[in-house]
């Protein structure tokens, strides 16, 4: 199959050729011409999977058939998601697929001016890729008129709930035309989600292609057992002894991503954290740094990881098993992309032998477990509490009390919002507001 028979315009497939697509992913072979029939949408695709061009391409051919009146654009298109670092590379494909396309587009989320985001608005666009508090807050000055959309995406959905968005999504819908086409992508359906689409969605049609956890060949994981306080001495030792140019690093807390940078520059590593306690500029950065590769690891936290997309990332390191095993997941899936080759390996110790349990559980494997000499496991140390651990030594709260068991703490739903750049004061009248970390607990 070639994009060719899709149906897609010149001007698309001309700017795909350029990017080096030649054949459609599993997710865009489906879901390109149902979408381009106009109809509503319910896939089940995770990052990694295509799943953007997967909903961009037909989006702005759809735009293309229907040309905006004469005068200023109006938005007809909204992308809704969890994260501001997916809504800057949503916004980025979106310009990238439409370059030969006379559409405008912007990206709209919080923790950076919103003056600049005001102004661009006035000038019109076609096409809006936001995190929703951010909208809302423009959409309450009367700075966005939402009653023109006829498109709407909710990407990740599944994240934008487990984040706490649910209120926030249903103040955006209220303020969108109700005849649209809606597309809906999740990497999981919980109840929630479906209660969601069942509410959003008509008559969808339901497209799944084979989770990035069964279907990821292209990753090869390994696991090298490790003594707790040896893990940094081994991640600096693999570095440099296979020599590896662009590491992505996960910690379990903002904290040992600020030490583990620390520690691997002492080692002679270049590295930059990336988390929630930076400011958007910083992250911009530190990603752009590595991506560049003028930073050779870049030290992440699950939720600031959400929606870095960097073609061709070849390793992972989860120099701390996260504590809900889908997370895992969605960790390792930053590798092997699109058909690439990546390797995603753990360091784990005597501590997280329940968490590496859960996960060959919901991979439905065991990984093959590399006993590096020179590092052998102590066998008389005993497991400690994770929670405790990193509470402990960082002086940070830790991820809602779950004493590292293997299920996501309910306290994390608000504990984890990420959209922080919106005032909260004008949510919930009379409270004081909170510092944004404090929103966002300790990832
Ligand atoms: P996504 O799942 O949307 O985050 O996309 C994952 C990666 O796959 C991105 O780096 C895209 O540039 C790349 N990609 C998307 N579609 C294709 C395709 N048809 N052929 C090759 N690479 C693709």
């Amino acid at each position: 199959m070639s994009f060719t028979t899709l149906g897609l315009s010149k001007p698309i497939l001309r700017a795909i050729a350029e990017e080096g697509y030649t054949t459609p992913t599993p997710i865009q072979a489906k879901a390109i011409p149902v979408v381009l029939a106009k109809k509503d949408i319910l896939a089940g695709a995770q990052t990694g999977t295509g799943k953007t061009a997967g909903f961009t391409l037909p989006l702005l051919q759809l735009l293309s058939d229907a040309p905006q009146t004469k005068g200023k654009p109006r938005v007809r298109a909204l992308i809704l998601t969890p994260t501001r670092e997916l809504a800057a590379q949503v916004g980025d494909s979106v310009k990238t697929y439409g370059k030969y396309l006379p559409f405008k587009s912007t990206v709209i989320f919080g923790g950076v001016g919103i003056n600049p985001q005001i102004e661009r608005l006035k000038r019109g666009v076609d096409v809006v890729i936001a995190t929703p508090g951010r909208l809302l807050d423009l959409a309450n000055q009367r700075c966005i008129d939402l009653s023109a959309v006829d498109f709407l995406v909710l990407d990740e959905a599944d994240r934008m709930l487990d984040m706490g968005f649910i209120h926030d999504i249903k103040k955006v819908l209220a303020l969108l035309p109700k005849k649209r086409q809606n597309l809906l992508f999740s990497a999981t359906f919980s109840n929630e989600i479906k209660a969601l689409a069942d509410g959003l969605l008509d008559s969808p049609t339901l497209i799944e292609v084979a989770r990035r956890n069964t279907a990821s060949e292209s990753v090869e994981q390994r696991i090298y057992p490790v003594d707790r306080e040896r893990k940094r001495e081994l991640l600096s030792h693999l570095i440099k002894d296979h020599d590896w140019r662009q590491v992505l690093v996960f910690t379990r807390t903002k904290h040992g991503a600020n030490r583990l940078t620390e520690q691997l520059g002492k080692d002679g590593i270049t590295a930059s954290a990336i988390h929630g306690n930076k400011s958007q500029t910083a992250r911009t950065k530190a990603l752009a740094d590595f991506k560049r590769g003028d930073v050779r690891v870049l030290v992440a936290t699950d939720i600031a990881a959400r929606g870095i997309d960097i073609d061709q990332l070849p390793h992972v390191v989860n120099f701390e098993l996260p504590n809900v095993s889908e997370d895992y997941v969605h960790r390792i899936g930053r590798t092997g992309r699109a058909g690439n080759e990546g390797e995603a390996i753990s360091l784990v110790c005597v501590d997280e032998l329940k968490l590496l349990r859960d996960i060959e559980k919901l991979i439905k494997r065991d990984i093959p477990q590399v006993k590096l000499k020179g590092f052998e496991v102590d066998p008389s140390i005993a497991p400690e509490p994770i929670q405790q651990r990193s509470a402990g030594r960082g002086g940070n709260r830790g991820r809602g009390g779950s004493g590292g068991g293997g299920s996501r703490p309910k306290s994390t739903t608000s504990a984890t919002r990420q959209d922080s750049g919106r005032s909260r004061n004008s949510a919930r009248p009379g409270t004081k507001q909170r510092s944004r970390d404090s929103h966002r607990g300790n990832r």
